[in-house]
């Protein structure tokens, strides 16, 4: 029998039986059956069932020009019948890698003294942080300071799964996994004035504060002895915390005033999201090094890479020789065909441009309506991501505990109603497609307003 007849409960067997799933308990998956997803169009998926669900998390922040796209697919099979694979190593290179470094570079904003001339290509987010580091050390060692060693990041950050990706990552259950960070990692406290904002603290307080905490570590480990540090624009994965406005130039003073190289980790918030090609020129800080993926082909065919700002690869290449580092995959040229088609429609229908202009106003207004709901204590939105957290009492601030699950009750009606909503703990996020009409973002909010209401009945019904 062909996979497609397969009974949805045939599918879940088979899959609970062989498929080792990334973020999963297997008990549950063995007890419950993964929902199988089986088709798309538009902003919204089916399952096996034929159960329609809107996708307000594009897939894993990924599917931003929505599904159904066939120019992807074209893309795909055209460079397939012409050159489905060659290398870049050893002086190679082809078509689809030449264009799409071109073009990166050119929708590059420069800031200030840095601009991005330079792309190095992988096939995801995490591999494209552990070149990061490969990357970042290297430049040291060339320009005689070996000993600039440790980058810092951020407590409940994410950069991958990779080794170093998840020791960059500030993920505490993963760190506790593996024995991780590897040595010369090491973190300091996220932004977030909800969670951590003093009584009385203004928020641009809490942001300068809250950046200050990466000087403090630059000196208790000593200036020499830093090489750089790494940050999503906007916490991500660790349930879209959103930093004030003062929190960034602040960081950028403080890189400056020691030397060290900034990495903008914008696997989710590049490729339009936060209504830019790149998250960096919206809060207007200066990278160094730039990571990307998912977006950069809308999802369609696995593509990430770092874009090299003139610092770094003014040394890495004029002083470097050979760089013993690359990926089989990197620069593969039906990803490179993929994401150059994707950039395109991105372009022809002004994605970056209406996110940051009236579609983005009309999602941020919508969205900050649930404020007015009794179990929000904030609802926040930045471009087309935002997160709620879920309180017991908005008044106090009182929280949930762990243990009453409250974001997997939220998420438990979010399916039941047709909506893909994501649970961080007690924090509810999306990131939708870019694409959303105005009768889409008005459907839903209606779903997220929904989903809230059954939770609350349902925590009521419970008594928490
Ligand atoms: N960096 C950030 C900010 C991410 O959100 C992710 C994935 O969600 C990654 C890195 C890892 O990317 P990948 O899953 O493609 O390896």
């Amino acid at each position: 029998t062909p996979p497609s007849q397969l009974s949805t409960q045939e599918i879940q067997a088979l899959d609970s039986a062989h498929f080792i799933h990334p973020f999963t308990d297997h008990g549950d998956l063995a007890t419950r059956g993964a929902r199988v997803i089986t088709r798309s169009e538009g902003v919204y998926v089916w399952d096996s069932e034929g159960v329609k669900l809107f996708d307000a998390m594009s897939g894993l922040w990924c599917v931003n020009v929505g599904y159904g796209r066939k120019e992807l697919a074209e893309a795909a099979y055209q460079q397939m019948m012409t050159l489905p694979f060659y290398n870049s190593f050893f002086q190679t290179t082809n078509v689809p890698a030449v264009k799409l470094a071109t073009k990166l570079a050119a929708l590059a904003p420069k800031v200030g003294d840095r601009s991005f001339q330079h792309v190095f290509f992988s096939s995801s987010g995490s591999e494209s942080n552990d070149s990061n580091v490969r990357m970042v050390r290297r430049y040291w060692d060339l320009l005689g300071q070996p000993d600039r060693k440790v980058i810092i990041g951020r407590l409940n950050a994410y950069h991958g799964s990779t080794m170093a990706g998840a020791s960059l990552g500030g993920m505490s259950a993963m760190h506790a996994q593996g024995d991780l960070p590897i040595p010369n990692i090491t973190h300091i406290g996220q932004p977030y004035y909800f969670d951590d904002g003093l009584a009385g603290e203004s928020a641009d307080e809490f942001g300068l504060r809250t950046a200050g905490w990466l000087e403090e570590k630059i000196l208790e480990l000593g200036a020499d002895k830093v090489a750089a540090f790494i940050a999503e624009p906007i916490q991500g994965a660790g349930g879209v915390i959103i930093p004030p406005a003062s929190y960034w130039p602040e960081i950028q003073r403080i890189v400056d005033k020691y030397g060290i190289l900034l990495i903008s980790d914008e696997v989710i918030c590049a490729f339009g999201r936060l209504g830019h090609w790149f998250a960096y020129e919206k809060f207007g800080y200066k990278p160094d090094l730039v990571t990307f993926a998912k977006a950069v082909t809308s999802g369609y065919i696995p593509l990430g890479g770092v874009m090299v700002g003139n610092r770094v690869a003014k040394v890495l290449i004029e002083k470097g020789g050979e760089f013993n580092h690359g990926y089989t995959y990197s620069g593969h040229p039906v990803a490179c065909a993929v994401a150059l088609a994707n950039i395109e429609i991105m372009e022809t229908e002004q994605l970056p441009q209406r996110v940051r202009g009236e579609m983005g106003d009309y999602f941020g207004k919508r969205y900050a309506e649930l404020n007015d709901h009794p179990l929000v204590g904030v609802a926040e939105s930045c471009g087309f991501v935002a997160g709620l957290v879920l309180v017991k009492n908005k008044h106090t601030k009182e929280r949930f505990v762990e243990d009453d699950a409250v974001g997997m009750i939220c998420r438990g009606h979010c399916f039941s109603n047709g909506l893909i909503m994501r649970a961080v703990g007690d924090r509810m996020i999306i990131a939708p497609p870019l694409t959303l009409t105005h009768a889409e973002i008005d459907e839903l909010m209606r779903l997220i307003r929904l989903c809230l209401d059954l939770t609350q009945q349902e925590l009521h019904q419970k008594g928490l």
